[in-house]
């Protein structure tokens, strides 16, 4: 994190400070000839005096150069470069990514809506086909329909034909085609029989 980075630059960067004013102190004792005052304020002095004893100005100065050296390179590896952290992000946040419900239910939802769509396409090419078979049924609808028309025509002439009276070729008088015989002269109808032969 970020933050942490900050934190170890921070905390680096002041013990580096710390490092700079030793070797001031130290600078300052070799020429002025003092005895390591700021090293005295310290308060791991008495722990250094009673391991190494009076500590003289060139090791002082030496040891604050090293410190400072060594805690600036370690403040720099922080700041500009932290491979482990950047892994543990990175596994961190995989493992976030993994874990996260939401983005499951996102996914699902997704899947649903895929699905929906899958479906509408499916339905609407269906609905297409139906149109189309639709459209042929009409269509054989439409022929048929003009068939019967033309039969009914066909139908109405020949029932114009039949219902027209026809006249009796003997007394004159119209006489229904149906009759064999006139029913006023007695005489014998021709066209009976041509009706009749049409009709079988
Ligand atoms: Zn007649």
């Amino acid at each position: 994190m970020p933050v942490k980075k900050g934190m170890g630059v921070w905390i680096f960067g002041f013990l580096t400070f710390l490092g700079v004013l030793h070797t001031f102190d130290a600078v300052l004792s070799f020429t002025l000839g003092g005895t390591n005052p700021l090293l005295k304020l310290s308060p791991f002095y008495g722990l250094i005096y009673n391991m190494f004893g009076e500590i003289g100005a060139a090791s002082y100065f030496w040891a604050s150069m090293i410190f400072t050296f060594v805690l600036f390179g370690m403040s720099c590896v922080i700041a500009f470069h932290d491979p482990i952290a950047t892994f543990i992000n990175r596994v961190i946040s995989d493992a976030k990514s993994e874990e996260n419900p939401v983005d499951l239910h996102l996914e699902s939802g997704i899947n649903v809506f895929e699905m929906i769509n899958d479906s509408v396409t499916s339905n609407s090419i269906l609905l297409n086909k139906v149109k189309e078979s639709t459209e042929n049924v009409r269509d054989s609808v439409n022929a048929v329909k003009i068939e019967l028309k033309m039969l009914g025509a066909k139908l109405g002439k020949m029932e114009t034909d039949l219902a027209t009276p026809r006249k009796c070729p003997s007394c004159g008088k119209d006489v229904l085609p149906d009759f064999k015989l006139c029913p006023y002269c007695g005489e014998k109808l021709l066209f009976y029989v041509q009706i009749s032969t049409v009709r079988q």
